[in-house]
């Protein structure tokens, strides 16, 4: 892996598989010389890997993703160089997160209604923060239903299956004055996947007015062809282009850290 920058990453404080400090080293190890942790929901990792990446030279910007829902479309907003310790932006975030731990409850209860027997107490053991999908693919993965995390959504808890449930979510421009209110640099994530170009072309003026300031346009994935068609629309939006792999760990998302 060649790149030195990734902008986009998740820790054991939301649903990633390793803890900040590990995250840190693995970082390292590809050769990253700046990372942002950016958590679903939660800055809970940010202390910890900002003190793992001084003795390994890695600057670590401070960061979160938010998933809004735009009615017809989420948007994920990334957000960097957060003031996280406002006690507002974090009475703010411990709302979504106390919204998470309804919607995991309300989700294990359907799974048990139709006889597939998790706990909710295993769901919460599993995730050491903010409880996320991920989190209850692995309870199922453990109990034998599934064989993946992948085979989880499909056949449980992905959109339109019997467990699925809607997570509690701010709106897009509400996110972006989230993450301004701490003095953070709002970005659009994965542009492509979510919300998909035709609806975000729709929503970017808005979106910038309200201040938006970058567009993820090298993800995991994406095709030169897809980052040639972001580019120009972050050129077209005075946006900045980032680039990040959404590394989970192994077994999450295919990219892997730095890619
Ligand atoms: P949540 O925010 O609780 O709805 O969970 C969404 C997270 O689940 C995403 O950020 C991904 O990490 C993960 N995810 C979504 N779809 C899949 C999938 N098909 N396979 C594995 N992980 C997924
Ligand atoms: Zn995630
Ligand atoms: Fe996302
Ligand atoms: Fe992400």
């Amino acid at each position: 892996m060649t790149n030195s920058v990734d902008l986009h990453t998740h820790s054991i404080a939301s649903d990633g598989v390793y803890t900040p400090t590990e995250l840190l080293y693995k970082a390292k190890e590809v050769g990253l010389i700046v990372l942002a942790l950016t958590d679903h929901d939660t800055t809970d990792g940010l202390e910890e890997a900002m003190q793992a990446a001084q003795p390994l030279h890695i600057d670590l910007i401070p960061g979160i993703e938010i998933n809004s829902d735009a009615g017809g479309g989420e948007v994920h907003v990334l957000g960097y160089f957060l003031e996280f310790w406002r006690p507002e932006f974090q009475a703010i975030l411990k709302v979504l997160r106390d919204a998470r731990v309804r919607r995991g409850q309300r989700m294990v209860e359907l799974l048990n209604e139709h006889g597939v027997n998790i706990s909710w107490n295993r769901v919460r053991e599993i995730a050491h923060g903010s409880v996320g999908r991920p989190h209850v693919a692995e309870a199922l993965r453990e109990a034998g239903y599934v064989q993946t995390i992948g085979e989880a959504f499909e056949k449980y808890i992905g959109t339109g299956c019997y467990a699925y449930v809607q997570r509690y979510k701010l709106t897009p421009i509400d996110a972006v004055h989230l993450i301004t209110s701490a003095n953070g640099l709002p970005v659009i994530a994965h542009p492509i996947d979510l919300p998909g170009l035709d609806k975000l072309r729709s929503w970017l003026p808005d979106l910038c007015k309200a201040g938006m300031v970058g567009l993820e346009t090298y993800y995991g994935p994406y095709t030169p062809a897809n980052e040639r068609e972001l580019l120009a629309l972050a050129h077209e939006y005075h946006l900045i282009p980032t680039g990040g792999s959404d590394f989970h760990g192994p077994g999450i998302h295919p990219t892997p850290l730095g890619g």
